[in-house]
């Protein structure tokens, strides 16, 4: 497997907003990863790519919406370690390409298009066996690489931190990257999420879920219940949903890219980074608090 692990930066973000409050904020650059297999995505495809090396596959499906970023590095992967992608895309094909899919294609993904229905029933048996029909024998992740071996990288995020904190911040897709981190947090520590979904209650459940079958097939234990009150899902900070966004999000962006000169885009770490700081003026946070923003990337196809 030729994906290598890059220690990435934790990086002081500094705010008189955190000093009057006595809060230490840090941002864990995992952006700075690889240039498209940026952040969560690196770990969540790490194992899955193993896994499908070890049982000799020589592709690789997954799915996602035309703007997926595990999309483009799922391709990036593939092309990297010389196996076939195969990308199922939600919805009609649009020409010319969005830069996602430009990307993908370029880094040799074949892409196939599923109707928004077609799309919604991608897990069950009837749409697979069609898959693997029309494509051969490959290993299959699913949308945004949420399995149990996705989780299992996501526990080793925590390994390069290096710090003591309180509190780590990620905001959600698909849950994978909360459950990985939940599950590898000690006592006094708590994962918070923000769902950029509107209406994305059901990821509670799905979060438990995985936990519950990461444990299954790597814990000691028999089930996760001693690390579900490890994450707490904070639903406000959606704007509108998946891709929305707002004039007072759009100019918060705006002002921390200039203030901090670390690049954060609308649809995952602005309403990540925008929750840190509304939640820190509510007062949320005790003083003396540590604070860790996973940084999970996104940023590669803005601007283009
Ligand atoms: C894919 C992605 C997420 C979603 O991660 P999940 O593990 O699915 O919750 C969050 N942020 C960014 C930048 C992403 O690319």
């Amino acid at each position: 497997m030729k994906l290598s692990f890059k220690s990435t930066p934790l990086q002081p973000l500094h705010d008189d907003l955190f000093d009057e409050l006595g809060l230490k904020v840090f941002i864990k650059r995992l952006d700075k990863m690889h240039s498209h297999i940026s952040g969560n995505k690196w770990f969540k495809l790490k194992y899955n790519l193993q896994e499908a090396e070890a049982k000799g596959h020589d592709s690789i499906l997954t799915f996602g919406g035309a703007y997926s970023n595990h999309i483009a590095a799922t391709a990036a992967v593939g092309k990297i370690n010389k196996i076939k992608t195969i990308g199922i895309i939600r919805g009609e094909e649009t020409l010319p390409f969005n830069p996602v899919l430009k990307f993908a294609k370029k880094n040799g993904m074949e892409l196939f298009y599923l109707n928004r229905e077609q799309y919604r029933l991608k897990n069950t048996d009837e749409i697979i066996r069609e898959l693997e029909n029309r494509f051969d024998k490959f290993y299959l992740i699913p949308e945004g690489g949420a399995n149990v071996l996705g989780v299992k990288g996501c526990t080793e995020i925590i390994d390069d931190i290096g710090i003591d904190f309180d509190y780590i911040f990620s905001e959600c897709g698909t849950g994978t990257t909360l459950a990985g981190l939940s599950l590898s947090l000690k006592n006094h520590q708590l994962a918070l999420g923000i769902p950029v979904l509107k209406g994305a209650q059901f990821l509670e459940q799905d979060i438990i879920r995985l936990m519950t079958d990461y444990k299954l097939e790597f814990g000691e234990m028999n089930d996760a219940s001693d690390h579900i009150n490890k994450f707490k899902l904070i639903y406000d900070y959606h704007f509108g949903g998946y891709a929305k966004s707002t004039n007072e999000l759009d100019l918060f962006i705006a002002e921390f890219i200039k203030k901090h000169g670390v690049i954060i885009e609308p649809v995952y770490s602005g309403k990540l980074f925008f929750a840190l700081f509304d939640m820190a003026k509510n007062n949320y946070f005790k003083p003396n608090s540590k604070i860790v923003l996973l940084h999970t990337g996104g940023t590669s196809f803005v601007n283009q």
